[in-house]
């Protein structure tokens, strides 16, 4: 049970936006200068409290300001999804939980990703006795379904421009809670079948404009449809549209996900 709210689950999206964040450096439209909170859109990244292992997947750039602005102190794991610079740049910001837990944090993703991550972060990698004051991780390449807390968690690659990422199932006594598919072009059968009825799926969502790596609102939604979802949010969000606007535009089911959006299954 999640220690906070006393349900099964909580999850929170730490970071809604695509890979430069939104407001985007420099930009002068709309949404960039928005005072809606909802368009202020940090690089994409999840926590999840099962009441057992709270974890994250992926460590964003904005990592330290997410964890402080939504008062998590502790992370006991975390998902990757890929290597790409939005997704891991805020590996270095983990020292902290380190130090609180005093243990070399388990990281699991699939083996290229962390052969770059080790590659990027050499000194999270080194063998040393003693975590702390220092960032240390203890990298487990998956590839299948495995046990994190009470949950199952089911790695679901899905094709990403050239590259394959990792979106990730979380099941607990056979329900299928939460489905996490933030960077992909195209979600493929099978996974379709995989998480098909899952109760809440958080998926890339990138703009209306097709892109070659990313799945554009309509296709998000399409994908919605063919699973099935119970509730959907977008994810890995533009500046191309507001907060707003993009909720009007929406069916019921369906929403975008903002900064601090938290989720939670009972
Ligand atoms: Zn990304
Ligand atoms: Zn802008
Ligand atoms: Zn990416």
């Amino acid at each position: 049970m999640c220690r906070t709210t006393g349900c099964l689950l909580r999850a929170v999206v730490l970071g809604s936006g695509t890979s430069q964040g939104v407001p985007m450096i420099g930009c002068r439209c709309a949404v960039c200068r928005s005072t809606d909170p909802r368009d202020q859109r940090t690089r994409a990244s999840l926590y999840v409290d099962d009441g057992v292992l709270p974890f994250l997947i992926d460590t964003a750039t904005d990592l330290r300001t997410q964890c402080l602005r939504e008062g998590i102190a502790d992370v006991g794991a975390v998902l990757y999804t890929h290597h790409h610079a939005d997704h891991v740049l805020g590996l270095d910001d983990l020292r902290r939980f380190c130090e609180l837990r005093r243990e070399r944090l388990p990281i699991f993703g699939p083996a290229s990703t962390l052969d770059v991550l080790a590659r990027m972060f050499p000194y999270a990698f080194e063998p040393a006795a003693d975590a702390s004051g220092y960032v240390r991780l203890r990298p487990q390449a998956v590839d299948a379904p495995f046990p994190l807390g009470s949950l199952t968690v089911t790695p679901l690659p899905v094709p990403h421009g050239r590259i394959t990422t990792f979106g990730y199932l979380l099941e607990r006594d056979g329900r299928k809670l939460l489905a996490y598919l933030s960077d992909c072009q195209a979600v493929p059968e099978n996974i379709l079948w995989t998480i098909r009825s899952v109760e809440v799926l958080i998926i890339d969502g990138l703009r209306d404009e097709p892109h070659p790596t990313h799945l554009t609102t309509q296709e998000a939604v399409k994908v919605a449809r063919q699973v099935e979802a119970r509730r959907t949010y977008l994810t890995h969000l533009t500046h191309h549209k507001s907060h707003r606007h993009r909720e009007a535009e929406l069916p019921e089911d369906v929403a975008p996900a903002f900064d601090g959006l938290s989720i939670t299954l009972c």
